[in-house]
């Protein structure tokens, strides 16, 4: 299995969920049992020797990857979630998306000063999401903070966006936003 393979793979669907956007679809990936194995040990391939207590991710597409590389890094998995989805104890930070706000949380007791984190999300489009996902995270008085995801789409900034944050974010391979 190749990176190259995994980005022909990735399916893309014109016109959703609303015209004009270029779907990354990673259903296409997931499905196949040696690209799933191969993502998960190249997304924790890197972080072997950093000493990663937790592995957070971010509703909902950042579940399906997050769980497998905690495993395999021998650390646990914590949810960054949707409003109100929690039941425990939260806390939340706000972030403007394209149409009005988006809340996010994560249970207050779920990372301590202890832990190192690796945060995860399948895609990085502009970047919000994951900042919002660093910002709070940093709430919670963590030792070290890492990033990664699946796929970088080129054209829009989000890795600079990022970096310009101190934000460093390893993506697997990139694919051009209108690809
Ligand atoms: P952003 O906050 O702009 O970096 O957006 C990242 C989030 O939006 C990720 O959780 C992605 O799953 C999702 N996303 C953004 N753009 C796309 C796209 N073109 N195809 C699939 N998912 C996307």
């Amino acid at each position: 299995m190749t990176l190259e393979q995994l980005k022909k793979d990735v399916r893309n669907v014109p016109d959703f969920p609303k015209k004009g956007i270029q779907f990354k679809d990673i259903t296409t990936i997931i499905s196949n049992p040696e690209e799933l194995r191969f993502m998960r040990d190249e997304l924790a391939d890197a972080y072997r020797d950093k000493g990663i207590t937790k592995v957070v991710g971010i509703e909902s597409r950042g579940f399906i990857l997050a769980p497998a590389v905690a495993i395999e890094l021998g650390a646990g998995f914590v949810p960054i979630r949707k409003h109100n989805k929690l039941p425990a104890e939260t806390i939340e930070v706000s972030y403007d998306k394209e149409y009005g706000k988006d809340i996010i949380q994560i249970h207050k007791d779920a990372l301590g000063p202890d832990d190192v984190v690796l945060i995860h999300d399948d895609i990085l489009a502009t970047g919000g999401s994951l900042l919002a996902a660093v910002e709070l995270v940093k709430k919670l008085g963590v030792k070290k903070i890492y990033t990664n995801c699946i796929i970088e789409l080129e054209g829009l900034n989000g890795k600079q966006f990022l970096a310009e944050r101190g934000i460093q974010c390893d993506c697997l391979i990139g694919i051009e936003v209108d690809e």
